[in-house]
């Protein structure tokens, strides 16, 4: 006997994005900075959020000028600590690059919905258990080397594809709730 597992109609909601194949997808950003200060030692004393990509100084009385991507902290934090550190501030450009990407899918859903929980009975050992109290699982059959993949195991004795559950689609719900 096949058992049908209901939409929750209390669940379905419209998607606003129905159709929608395009999304935008925001991979972080890139911080560099640039400043310039006299000692070469500052460095050292901003490692853990800057990684130097060079330096150059024109001449002995000079600043250096370093050039990198700021890490770990945000900008703003290193701006500050340039700051405490006695960096002029009129030397200091820090630059956000923002990442996007575009992704192109599948089409969005129309509806977002879930499926009812409903105690079913066991083919085997005739417990009932929620759907969501069953497993499911691979497994690996040495003798032809192949993993197969099973549903609905009863987590009383264990027995696989312990019920024939038939999902009951949403325009079948839609029909239902109208
Ligand atoms: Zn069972």
């Amino acid at each position: 006997m096949t058992h049908l597992v209901k939409v929750d109609l209390r669940t379905i909601k419209e998607n606003p994005n129905a159709g929608n194949t395009l999304s935008v997808v925001d991979n972080g950003s890139t911080v560099t900075a640039s400043f310039k200060h006299h000692n070469i030692e500052i460095l050292d004393k901003i490692k853990d959020c800057f990684i130097v990509e060079r330096y150059s100084k024109r001449n002995v009385l000079s600043y250096f000028h370093f050039n990198g991507r700021v890490i770990y902290k945000g900008p703003k934090v290193f701006y500050n600590k340039l700051l405490k550190l006695g960096v002029d501030k009129d030397s200091i450009e820090i630059n956000i690059e923002n990442h996007f990407h575009h992704m192109h899918h599948a089409p969005e859903p129309d509806y977002y919905y879930k499926h009812l929980d409903p105690k079913v009975k066991c083919k085997h050992c005739g417990t009932k258990s929620k759907v969501s109290e069953m497993s499911s699982g691979e497994f690996y059959y040495s003798s032809t080397e192949e993993y197969i993949y099973y549903e609905n195991i009863c987590p009383a004795c264990g027995v696989i594809e312990c019920v024939d559950l038939e999902y009951e689609s949403i325009e079948d719900a839609l029909r239902r709730k109208k």
